[in-house]
C-alpha cells in the first residue's frame, strides 16, 4: 500500500501560521511583492471559497473581493518547512519519496493497521508545524493521491477493494493525475466523464502505477554518493546579492543534511543555468573536509568566479556535496569547537520549530519585499 501525504493550501498556511491575523479572512500569496501587479500563486480556503485561485492575475483576485489579505511569496520559508516535513516522515522508517514541495509518499510495505498510521502522520505534522495535510491511501501512488484530494482539507481517504468501484464511480476524471490538462479534455470529449469510465476502458492505467522510492532513507548504512539542493528561481534574477543569499540558503541545506547523515565533503560542485550561461557546471576538490553550510558557501563562490560573465541572469541554482565520507573529526582548536557546538544548537532550534527560525542573515534577501502592512 502507498501513502501519500498531501499538505493543504501549503504557502497560505504557512503564512497563516506565521501570521495568525491571517487566518480564516480571504487571502492570496502573490508571486512577487507589487500587490496589484503579480499573479496569484498560492490562496487559502476562504479565498477559494469566493472563487480565486492560483494562476490569477492579483488585479482580477481583487475584482472579486477587494478586501483581500495579501503575502509575497517567501520561497526560502516554504522549501525549509518542506524540508522539515520530509524530515519528519523519515523518522515513520519506511521507504519515502519526496512527490514535491508539499507532497510525499511512503511505501506502507507490510504495514498491518494502515488508517492508524495515516492518523499518526496528520497529527504529528499538525503537532509540529500547526498546519494541516490530507492522507490518500491506496494500492498504488495514483490512487493514492486521488484519494488525498477526495476528502480535503485535513482528510484522511482509503481506497481499497471495498470502495474501489464506488469512488471511481463518483469522481470525475478531471481528478485524476494527468488527467487535468489536455488528456483529460480529449478523454471527456469522447463521452468519458468519471474515474470509472477510464477504468471500464483502460484498467491497466489504475493498476501500473508503483511509484519511486527511495530505499528506506531513515535507516541507510551505506553513505550515498552526493548530497544536492537545487531550486529554479521564479523567475530570472541578475541581482548578485540575491543569488549568493540563495547559494548561502542551499549550501547551508546541504550542511543540514550531510550533518544530519554524520557525513563530510571533499568536493564542492556548482551547477546554474541562465539564458546566457546555459548550463554552468564546475566543481573543486580541497584537501579538508566540510559539513557547514557557511564554508560550503565559501566553497562554491570560489567556483562561481570561473564563470565567464561578470553578472549572468540566472534561473536555477544547484549547489552538491560529494567525496563523502564519515565525521571521525575532532576539533583541536577551542574556536572550531565552539563553531561546531553552535552549528549544531543552529540544527536543534531549527528542527525544533520546523523552519527557518535562526538563519544566516543574508537568506533573508531570498524573500521577496514584503507588503508591511499586513503585519
Ligand atoms: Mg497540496
Amino acid at each position: 500500500m502507498i501513502l501519500h501525504v498531501d499538505m493543504d493550501a501549503f504557502f497560505a498556511s504557512i503564512e497563516e501560521v506565521v501570521n495568525p491575523k491571517l487566518k480564516g479572512k480571504p487571502l492570496i500569496i502573490g508571486s512577487r511583492g507589487n500587490r496589484m501587479h503579480t499573479v496569484v500563486c498560492a490562496v487559502n480556503y476562504a479565498a477559494k471559497a469566493i472563487g480565486i485561485h492560483s494562476g490569477m492575475p492579483t488585479k482580477r483576485a481583487y475584482s472579486i473581493y477587494s478586501k483581500l489579505q495579501f503575502v509575497a511569496a517567501d520561497q526560502a520559508k516554504y522549501i525549509w518547512t518542506s524540508e522539515q516535513i520530509f524530515e519528519l516522515l523519515k523518522g515513520f522508517n519506511l521507504p519515502l519519496n519526496y512527490a514535491s514541495i508539499d507532497e510525499f509518499q511512503l511505501d506502507l510495505l507490510s504495514c498491518a493497521n494502515p488508517v492508524s498510521l495515516g492518523k499518526e502522520i496528520k497529527a504529528q505534522i499538525y503537532a509540529n508545524f500547526n498546519i494541516t495535510a490530507s492522507v490518500g491511501i491506496a494500492k498504488n501512488w495514483l490512487l493514492a493521491k486521488l484519494a488525498s484530494k477526495l476528502e480535503k482539507p485535513d482528510g484522511l481517504t482509503l481506497i481499497d477493494d471495498s470502495n474501489f468501484e464506488q469512488v471511481l464511480r463518483k469522481t470525475s476524471l478531471d481528478k485524476l493525475c494527468g488527467m487535468g490538462g489536455k488528456n483529460g479534455q480529449i478523454l471527456m470529449a469522447k463521452g468519458l466523464r468519471t474515474c470509472w469510465d477510464l477504468y471500464l476502458n483502460l484498467p491497466e492505467f489504475f493498476n501500473n502505477n508503483p511509484g519511486k522510492f527511495d530505499e528506506n532513507p531513515g535507516k541507510s548504512i551505506e553513505k550515498p554518493k552526493s548530497i544536492s539542493h537545487s531550486y529554479t528561481l521564479p523567475m530570472v534574477k541578475v541581482n548578485p546579492q540575491v543569488i549568493q543569499a540563495w547559494i548561502r540558503l542551499l549550501s547551508e541545506m546541504v550542511g543540514v543534511r550531510l550533518r544530519q547523515q554524520d557525513l563530510i565533503s571533499k568536493t564542492t560542485h556548482l551547477w546554474l543555468n541562465g539564458p546566457e550561461i546555459g548550463n554552468f557546471g564546475a566543481q573543486k576538490t580541497y584537501q579538508t573536509s566540510t559539513n557547514d553550510g557557511y564554508e560550503i558557501y565559501l566553497r562554491v563562490l570560489k567556483i562561481m568566479t570561473k564563470l565567464a560573465f561578470e553578472n549572468p541572469k540566472i534561473r536555477a541554482i544547484g549547489v552538491t556535496c560529494s567525496g563523502l565520507s564519515w565525521n571521525t573529526y575532532q576539533p583541536l582548536l577551542k574556536e572550531e569547537s565552539r563553531r561546531e557546538g553552535l552549528i549544531m544548537a543552529l540544527d536543534r532550534i531549527n528542527k525544533r520549530f520546523g523552519e527557518r527560525v535562526i538563519y544566516p542573515a543574508i537568506t533573508a534577501l531570498t524573500q521577496t519585499n514584503h507588503d508591511r502592512r499586513n503585519y
